[in-house]
């Protein structure tokens, strides 16, 4: 079977460019974009910047370096950022913020709807001490664990931060899923932020690259950190050409991907074993018996469906490579399984 024939529910990071992508990239106007002279890189940090209510963008060959420059450029040596336990930042970027940044992480507990309870943040604001790193930063992630965190939510926890003299951070990869969701225009997931990041890579469906909006002083001095990291790419245009078709034609059909993460989650109930959590825009979870999550990983694959068992419980992912007909394939293959196992 090829792997582009396979229903791949990993992970929106999964997906091809298509032909009018590609021809975009072909098409792309160039320059070496560390001296900021790639008009393609230009337009689409301007777009974004625009769709989300900054004065500037960065481009980023990730996210895991927008949210590290992001947190070098708030934060200096000894600072402190306080993130959620299940924050990517936190968890999934290879402890980068302290190895690399010289920053110290507070992680908080996240509530089971993903945001972390103010009286904790309060609680962990060091007051001006020798003895304590200096709190600096709340960084926050919306969509978490492909949950909406609520706006009230948000403004609550940026007002706290800056009463008390932080900054604040948006790990939105997928800020765009969140602002389809809840009906509303990017820019009101992205108000009251000093900073956002932005995954094109995901259910956006661009092979690569993130955007980083600030200020633009603050894009400014990104760009320091940027380069220190790697990300100061040359003739980026090619990629960013990917980036400007995304946000053009892929952010309204996230509505797709949420309506396909609920018809799996409606089929795969009807399976009495399985215990399912969502969906949350385009993720679900579902509890698998321990000893099952192996042989039917394995089950799957032959019937061609690709899935994450990450324990305890399997992560499914919709994106724009699987239609109505996959998630349908996906749910028979579950159901035969357990009928035999
Ligand atoms: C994927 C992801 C990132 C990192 O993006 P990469 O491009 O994979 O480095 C950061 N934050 C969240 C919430 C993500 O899902």
């Amino acid at each position: 079977m090829a792997t582009s024939e396979f229903v791949d529910l990993r992970s929106d990071t999964v997906t091809r460019p298509g032909g009018s992508m590609r021809r975009a990239m072909h098409d792309a106007e160039v320059g070496d974009d560390v001296f900021g002279d790639d008009p393609t890189v230009n337009r689409l940090q301007a777009l974004l910047a625009e769709m989300l209510g900054f004065e500037a963008g960065l481009f980023m060959p990730s996210g895991t370096q927008s949210n590290l420059a992001a947190l070098m450029t708030h934060c200096q040596r000894g600072d402190e950022v306080l993130v959620g336990q299940n924050a990517h930042a936190y968890r999934y970027e290879g402890g980068g913020v302290a190895v690399l940044g010289s920053i110290q992480p507070q992680p908080l507990e996240n509530e089971p709807d993903g945001s972390i309870a103010l009286d904790r943040v309060a609680g962990v604001i060091k007051p001006d001490d020798p003895h304590f790193a200096r709190t600096r930063l709340l960084a926050l992630e919306n969509t978490i664990g492909g949950k909406v965190l609520p706006l009230p939510y948000q403004h609550a926890a940026t007002g706290l931060a800056h009463e008390r003299g932080l900054a604040t951070h948006l790990d939105g990869a997928r800020l765009f899923n969140a602002a389809i969701a809840l009906g509303v225009e990017p820019c009101e997931i992205a108000a009251g932020f000093d900073s956002v990041s932005v995954c094109l890579s995901k259910g956006l469906g661009a092979p690569v690259g993130s955007v980083l909006l600030g200020t633009r002083d603050f894009i400014d001095r990104a760009s320091r950190p940027r380069k220190m990291l790697g990300g100061g790419l040359r003739q980026a245009g090619v990629l960013a050409a990917a980036g400007i078709h995304a946000l053009e034609h892929n952010v309204a059909r996230l509505a797709d991907d949420h309506a396909n993460a609920q018809r799996l989650a409606d089929g795969l109930r009807r399976i009495d074993v399985l215990k399912v959590d969502g969906p949350h825009t385009n993720m679900l979870f579902v509890a698998v018996p321990p000893e099952r999550v192996a042989p039917l990983e394995s089950f799957l694959r032959g019937r061609g469906i690709l899935v994450m068992a990450r324990s305890p419980a399997l992560r499914l992912v919709t994106h724009m490579d699987v239609d109505a007909a996959g998630i349908d394939r996906a749910t028979s293959a579950f159901a035969e399984f357990f009928a035999r196992h």
